[in-house]
């Protein structure tokens, strides 16, 4: 499908897909609480997952319907051995997306350069508290000293802003948050907490127990005077200047204030399968009819068929909510 000006992933309410996530693996070395249980997962069987040539071809076309952003994610990315290949790969794609990458961030200290040097722009790496006991709690893995590695060599790559997703967990990391968030000031840094969403394996995911959106600011208000930037657009993250600025803390109120209304992403599964929400009941198989050959103009058809599926919002805090079969590892955070 030739590339067009025209944005051809648009869904009933106008919304059009511009963000594109791509789970480039299902593994992981760290096992969240909020993500995985313990001993982990059934990992996808490789034949199943794309290849790198799959995958790029797929990308390929949805950049051809106007997809103007690739973010890399997992499960962990950095645990896909080909990863700089793929993000040069990507690079390559005309007209070339930029890309970024959600990673754990351990590993990222020996390839960060090389990523940058491939064509990635920037990364977020999550990292919920920089108390080393809690974050071994957190992640059951004693690996807060690696993350800290990576996210200073993504710092010196130029992989920038550098920004840190936390996930604020009731009785572990909550009291953390002002620390963590004075930590990041500090390197420069750009701390953005998401609200805990149920889309953990064990499907242990409690409204009553999630620390929310106005709590968060209530902990930080005690440290930092915060100061709302308005204009939101399609970003997720509700914004704060920190004691008056410039530094900012984002809060992603995925539960308490859902930003579906202004969302542009789609999704892409390390098996090849399409999400038009990361909360959708459905998925479209692209990986079937790419190996049975099909052109690209009969890919791109399926890709704007199930975009224009996309449901109003995902519903979380409603009656009728039910979570996705997969987890958030496996459909990509
Ligand atoms: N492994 C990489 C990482 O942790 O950054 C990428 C995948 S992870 C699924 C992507 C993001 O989703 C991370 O920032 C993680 O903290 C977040 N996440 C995972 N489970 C979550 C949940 N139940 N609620 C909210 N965020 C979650
Ligand atoms: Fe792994 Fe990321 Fe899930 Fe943590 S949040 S278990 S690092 S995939």
């Amino acid at each position: 499908m030739p590339p067009t000006d025209q944005p051809r992933l648009v869904d009933r309410f106008g919304r059009i897909g511009r963000d594109l996530r791509v789970s480039v693996t299902d593994r992981c070395n760290l096992r969240c609480t909020y993500c995985m249980p313990a001993e982990g997962l059934a990992w996808m069987p490789k034949p199943e997952m794309l290849t790198d040539e799959e995958l790029l071809r797929l990308v390929g076309v949805l950049v051809g319907l106007g997809i103007e952003s690739v973010r890399l994610t997992g499960g962990e990315p950095l645990l896909r051995r080909s990863l700089v290949d793929l993000v040069a790969g990507i690079a390559g794609l005309r007209p070339r997306p930029r890309i970024a990458m959600t990673t754990n961030g351990v590993g990222l200290d020996k390839v960060a350069a090389a990523l940058a040097e491939a064509g990635l722009d920037r990364v977020n790496v999550s990292l919920d508290t920089t108390d080393p006991e809690h974050f071994q709690r957190l992640t059951r893995r004693d690996r807060l000293d690696d993350v800290v590695r990576g996210l200073a060599a993504a710092a010196e790559a130029g992989l920038t802003p550098v920004k840190v997703n936390a996930v604020a967990m009731r009785g572990v990391n909550d009291v953390d948050a002002p620390e963590l968030l004075q930590w990041c000031l500090d390197r420069g840094y750009e701390l953005r907490f998401i609200e805990q969403m149920p889309l953990d394996a064990q499907h242990a995911w409690d409204r009553g127990l999630m620390v929310t959106q106005a709590e968060l600011l209530q902990r930080l208000g005690e440290r930092f005077t915060l100061t709302p930037v308005p204009s939101r657009g399609s970003a997720p993250a509700e914004t704060f200047l920190v004691d008056g600025g410039p530094a900012i803390v984002g809060i992603i109120a995925s539960v308490t204030a859902p930003f579906c209304a202004a969302c542009d992403r789609v999704r892409l599964t390390a098996d090849g399968q399409l999400r038009n929400c990361l909360f959708a009941r459905r998925e479209v198989d692209l990986r079937g009819p790419l190996r049975d050959g099909a052109t690209d103009d009969e890919l791109g058809q399926l890709m704007i068929e199930e975009m224009a599926r996309k449901a109003a919002g995902h519903g979380i805090d409603g009656p009728r909510f039910v979570q996705p079969d997969r987890p958030m590892s496996a459909i990509g955070g």
